[in-house]
């Protein structure tokens, strides 16, 4: 008997997928064995399309009592719930990288989150029974709404009961101040940004909208958060433009003290389409 399958050509073989997250590959002919339900179960594909639960010998019952944990496991994320939630505080952003996914190069006079917009979308997440929730704001450039920001993490810390929450900003780091700095230490809030790599690179990638680079501010907002002793963390979104410099793109996150180079490569979408 045979199991519910998929499968699809994949260069001389076919590939072929179960629910339980098995595959093999098999050629023409084992794959019509299969479909027509006539598999020889003592060859090797037989054994191996019975192992991965394709097919099998004896009664449908007994087959679905022994498929029944790897099923339950395959689908276990149905019985968690959603952990992390992002508030997009703002689509406004004073840069204009040329890879910008959330804008499409015209300024956004509007699109700033507002209070009650914000508590809502808190009480929302907070109806997760997930007991460890993780609240990450992003844009546009979401420093550019502080306010909404802290109101968050203020109304989050007064609500959240027993629950457990981290907080993350993605940010461009051309808005930070010592006034924000304080209020991410006191709230030990993660700062997750961008570095393209050395001055050059950087500023080829991530300008001002007046088309000054950004890469002098955002080293000097990375010296206040080492200095205050904030956690943050960088990505390299790789374009052409940096594909000559990987060495000083290397040496770049070396010299600034972090460990690890997260390389993203281009999304197609916003300006990076266009670009
Ligand atoms: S920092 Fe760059 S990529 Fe991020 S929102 Fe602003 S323009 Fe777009």
């Amino acid at each position: 008997m045979i199991n519910y399958f998929n499968f699809k050509k994949f260069n001389n073989k076919y590939l072929i997928t179960n629910d339980l997250g098995r595959y093999l590959f098999a050629d023409k002919k084992e794959l019509f064995s299969l479909i027509n339900n006539q598999v020889d179960m003592n060859s090797d594909f037989g054994k191996s399309a019975e192992k991965n639960m394709f097919c099998y010998n004896g009664s449908p019952r007994g087959f679905a009592e022994k498929v029944k944990p790897y099923f339950r496991d395959s689908k276990n994320y149905l019985f968690s719930s959603t952990g992390l939630h992002i508030f997009v505080v703002t689509k406004s952003c004073n840069l204009k990288c040329v890879y910008c996914q959330t804008q499409n190069g015209n300024e956004i006079p509007n699109g700033f989150m507002t209070e009650e917009i914000a508590e809502r979308a808190v009480d929302i997440a907070l109806t997760s029974p997930n007991d460890n929730l993780s609240f990450e704001f992003q844009g546009g450039e979401p420093l550019a709404n502080f306010s909404v920001i802290q109101h968050i993490v203020e109304y989050t810390e007064l609500n959240k009961r027993s629950k457990n929450i981290t907080y993350n900003i993605v940010t461009n780091l051309t808005l930070i101040t010592q006034d924000i700095v304080d209020f991410i230490k006191k709230y030990n809030v993660g700062i997750s940004t961008s570095i393209d790599g050395n001055e050059l690179v950087h500023n080829m990638n991530r300008r001002y909208r007046n088309g000054k680079g950004s890469y002098s501010d955002v080293k000097h907002s990375i010296e206040l958060l080492k200095v205050n002793g904030v956690r943050f963390g960088a990505i390299q979104t790789t374009t052409s433009n940096s594909l000559p410099f990987y060495k000083e793109i290397i040496d770049e996150y070396i010299s600034m003290g972090l460990k690890s180079i997260f390389i993203r490569p281009l999304t197609p979408l916003g300006c990076a389409n266009k670009d």
